[in-house]
């Protein structure tokens, strides 16, 4: 049977936009030691917008609209951004084929006869496309791009960290939790959210695959997690963690759907009160 303070803690945790999918999640909540975060949509806003365009070879016109073209086959955050940019300046003439979306890397497609790639450097290396070295040191999201199996530009993109990220990371320490970031972005874009934030520890240049691995790693070290994320690609570690935790206001339905816990408004201070809210539950006796 099911104690009655457990029905308390899911209301009073529904009350404050937190959903538990069971009440046995309360509990877990309570024995969490670690909590493993994506970066983009859980800690950032995940709304991106365009800093800067840098074209090689064509006009920068040109080069937003072939992006964006292959971008509006996309959902990513990335995409949208692009998409946003090169609005009004659509050429409908631009027709795409063969799209192909590749996790964790970006997108490929054919305009005309030409394959076109657009995503980060890691994309254009596995095609064996080279790029100005100076893409590597940017601290910001990059967007590559290659045509005709060439550099044809980057389009530079960031991100804002949603404002009560830092606190709700002050509170886990407090609590004696530890913290760890996990991001398919760049390293030194990951790292530098990550310190703004005051995250203990951060990896970037992910693929889906690794974020399972390092979930697995610390599961394997007896560490108690929870893991938060947003994207489709975050589905697979949301189901390995001990409590798999999805922002619900922009997440992926795979990601919500397989949850624990589904934070409504996509706060990450909704962490602290989940754990709160499986804390209260323990001490009430009814
Ligand atoms: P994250 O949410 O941590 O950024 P993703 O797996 O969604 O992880 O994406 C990893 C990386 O792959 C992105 O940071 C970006 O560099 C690249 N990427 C993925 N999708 C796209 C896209 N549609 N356009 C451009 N780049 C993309
Ligand atoms: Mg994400």
């Amino acid at each position: 049977s099911i104690p009655l303070g457990y029905f308390g803690g899911i209301g009073l945790a529904s009350r404050n936009g937190i959903l538990f999918k069971g009440s046995n999640f309360l509990d877990v909540m309570t024995q969490i030691d670690t909590v493993v975060m994506d970066k983009t949509g859980t800690l950032t806003e995940g709304v991106f917008k365009v800093r800067e365009i840098v074209s090689d070879g064509i006009s920068e016109k040109e080069l937003l609209q072939k992006t964006a073209a292959l971008e509006s086959h996309s959902t990513h955050p990335i995409a949208l951004a692009i998409v946003e940019k090169a609005k009004g300046e659509v050429a409908d003439n631009i027709a795409v084929s063969d799209v192909e979306e590749i996790a964790g890397h970006g997108l490929k497609g054919k305009i005309g006869v030409d394959e076109i790639l657009v995503g980060n450097t890691k994309l254009l290396r596995s095609f064996g496309i080279d790029y100005p070295k100076e893409i590597d040191t940017i601290v910001f999201t990059t967007v590559v791009v290659a045509i005709g199996k060439k550099y044809a530009g980057h389009i530079v993109i960031s991100d804002q960290i949603k404002p009560d990220a830092k606190d709700a990371i002050a509170k886990l320490h407090a609590l004696g939790i530890k913290t760890v970031m996990l991001s398919g972005d760049k390293e030194n874009v990951a790292a530098e959210v990550a310190k703004e934030i005051g995250i203990e520890t951060a990896y970037g240049n992910l693929l889906p695959e690794g974020k399972v691995e390092k979930v697995q790693d610390l599961k394997n070290q007896n560490r108690r997690l929870a893991f938060v994320g947003d994207g489709i690609n975050d589905a697979p570690v949301v189901a390995l963690a001990d409590a798999g935790i999805a922002m619900g206001g922009l997440g992926s339905d795979a990601t919500i759907e397989t949850a624990d816990i589904v934070i409504q408004n996509d706060q990450p201070s909704k962490i602290v009160s989940a754990i709160r809210a499986g804390k209260i539950t323990k001490t009430i006796v009814w």
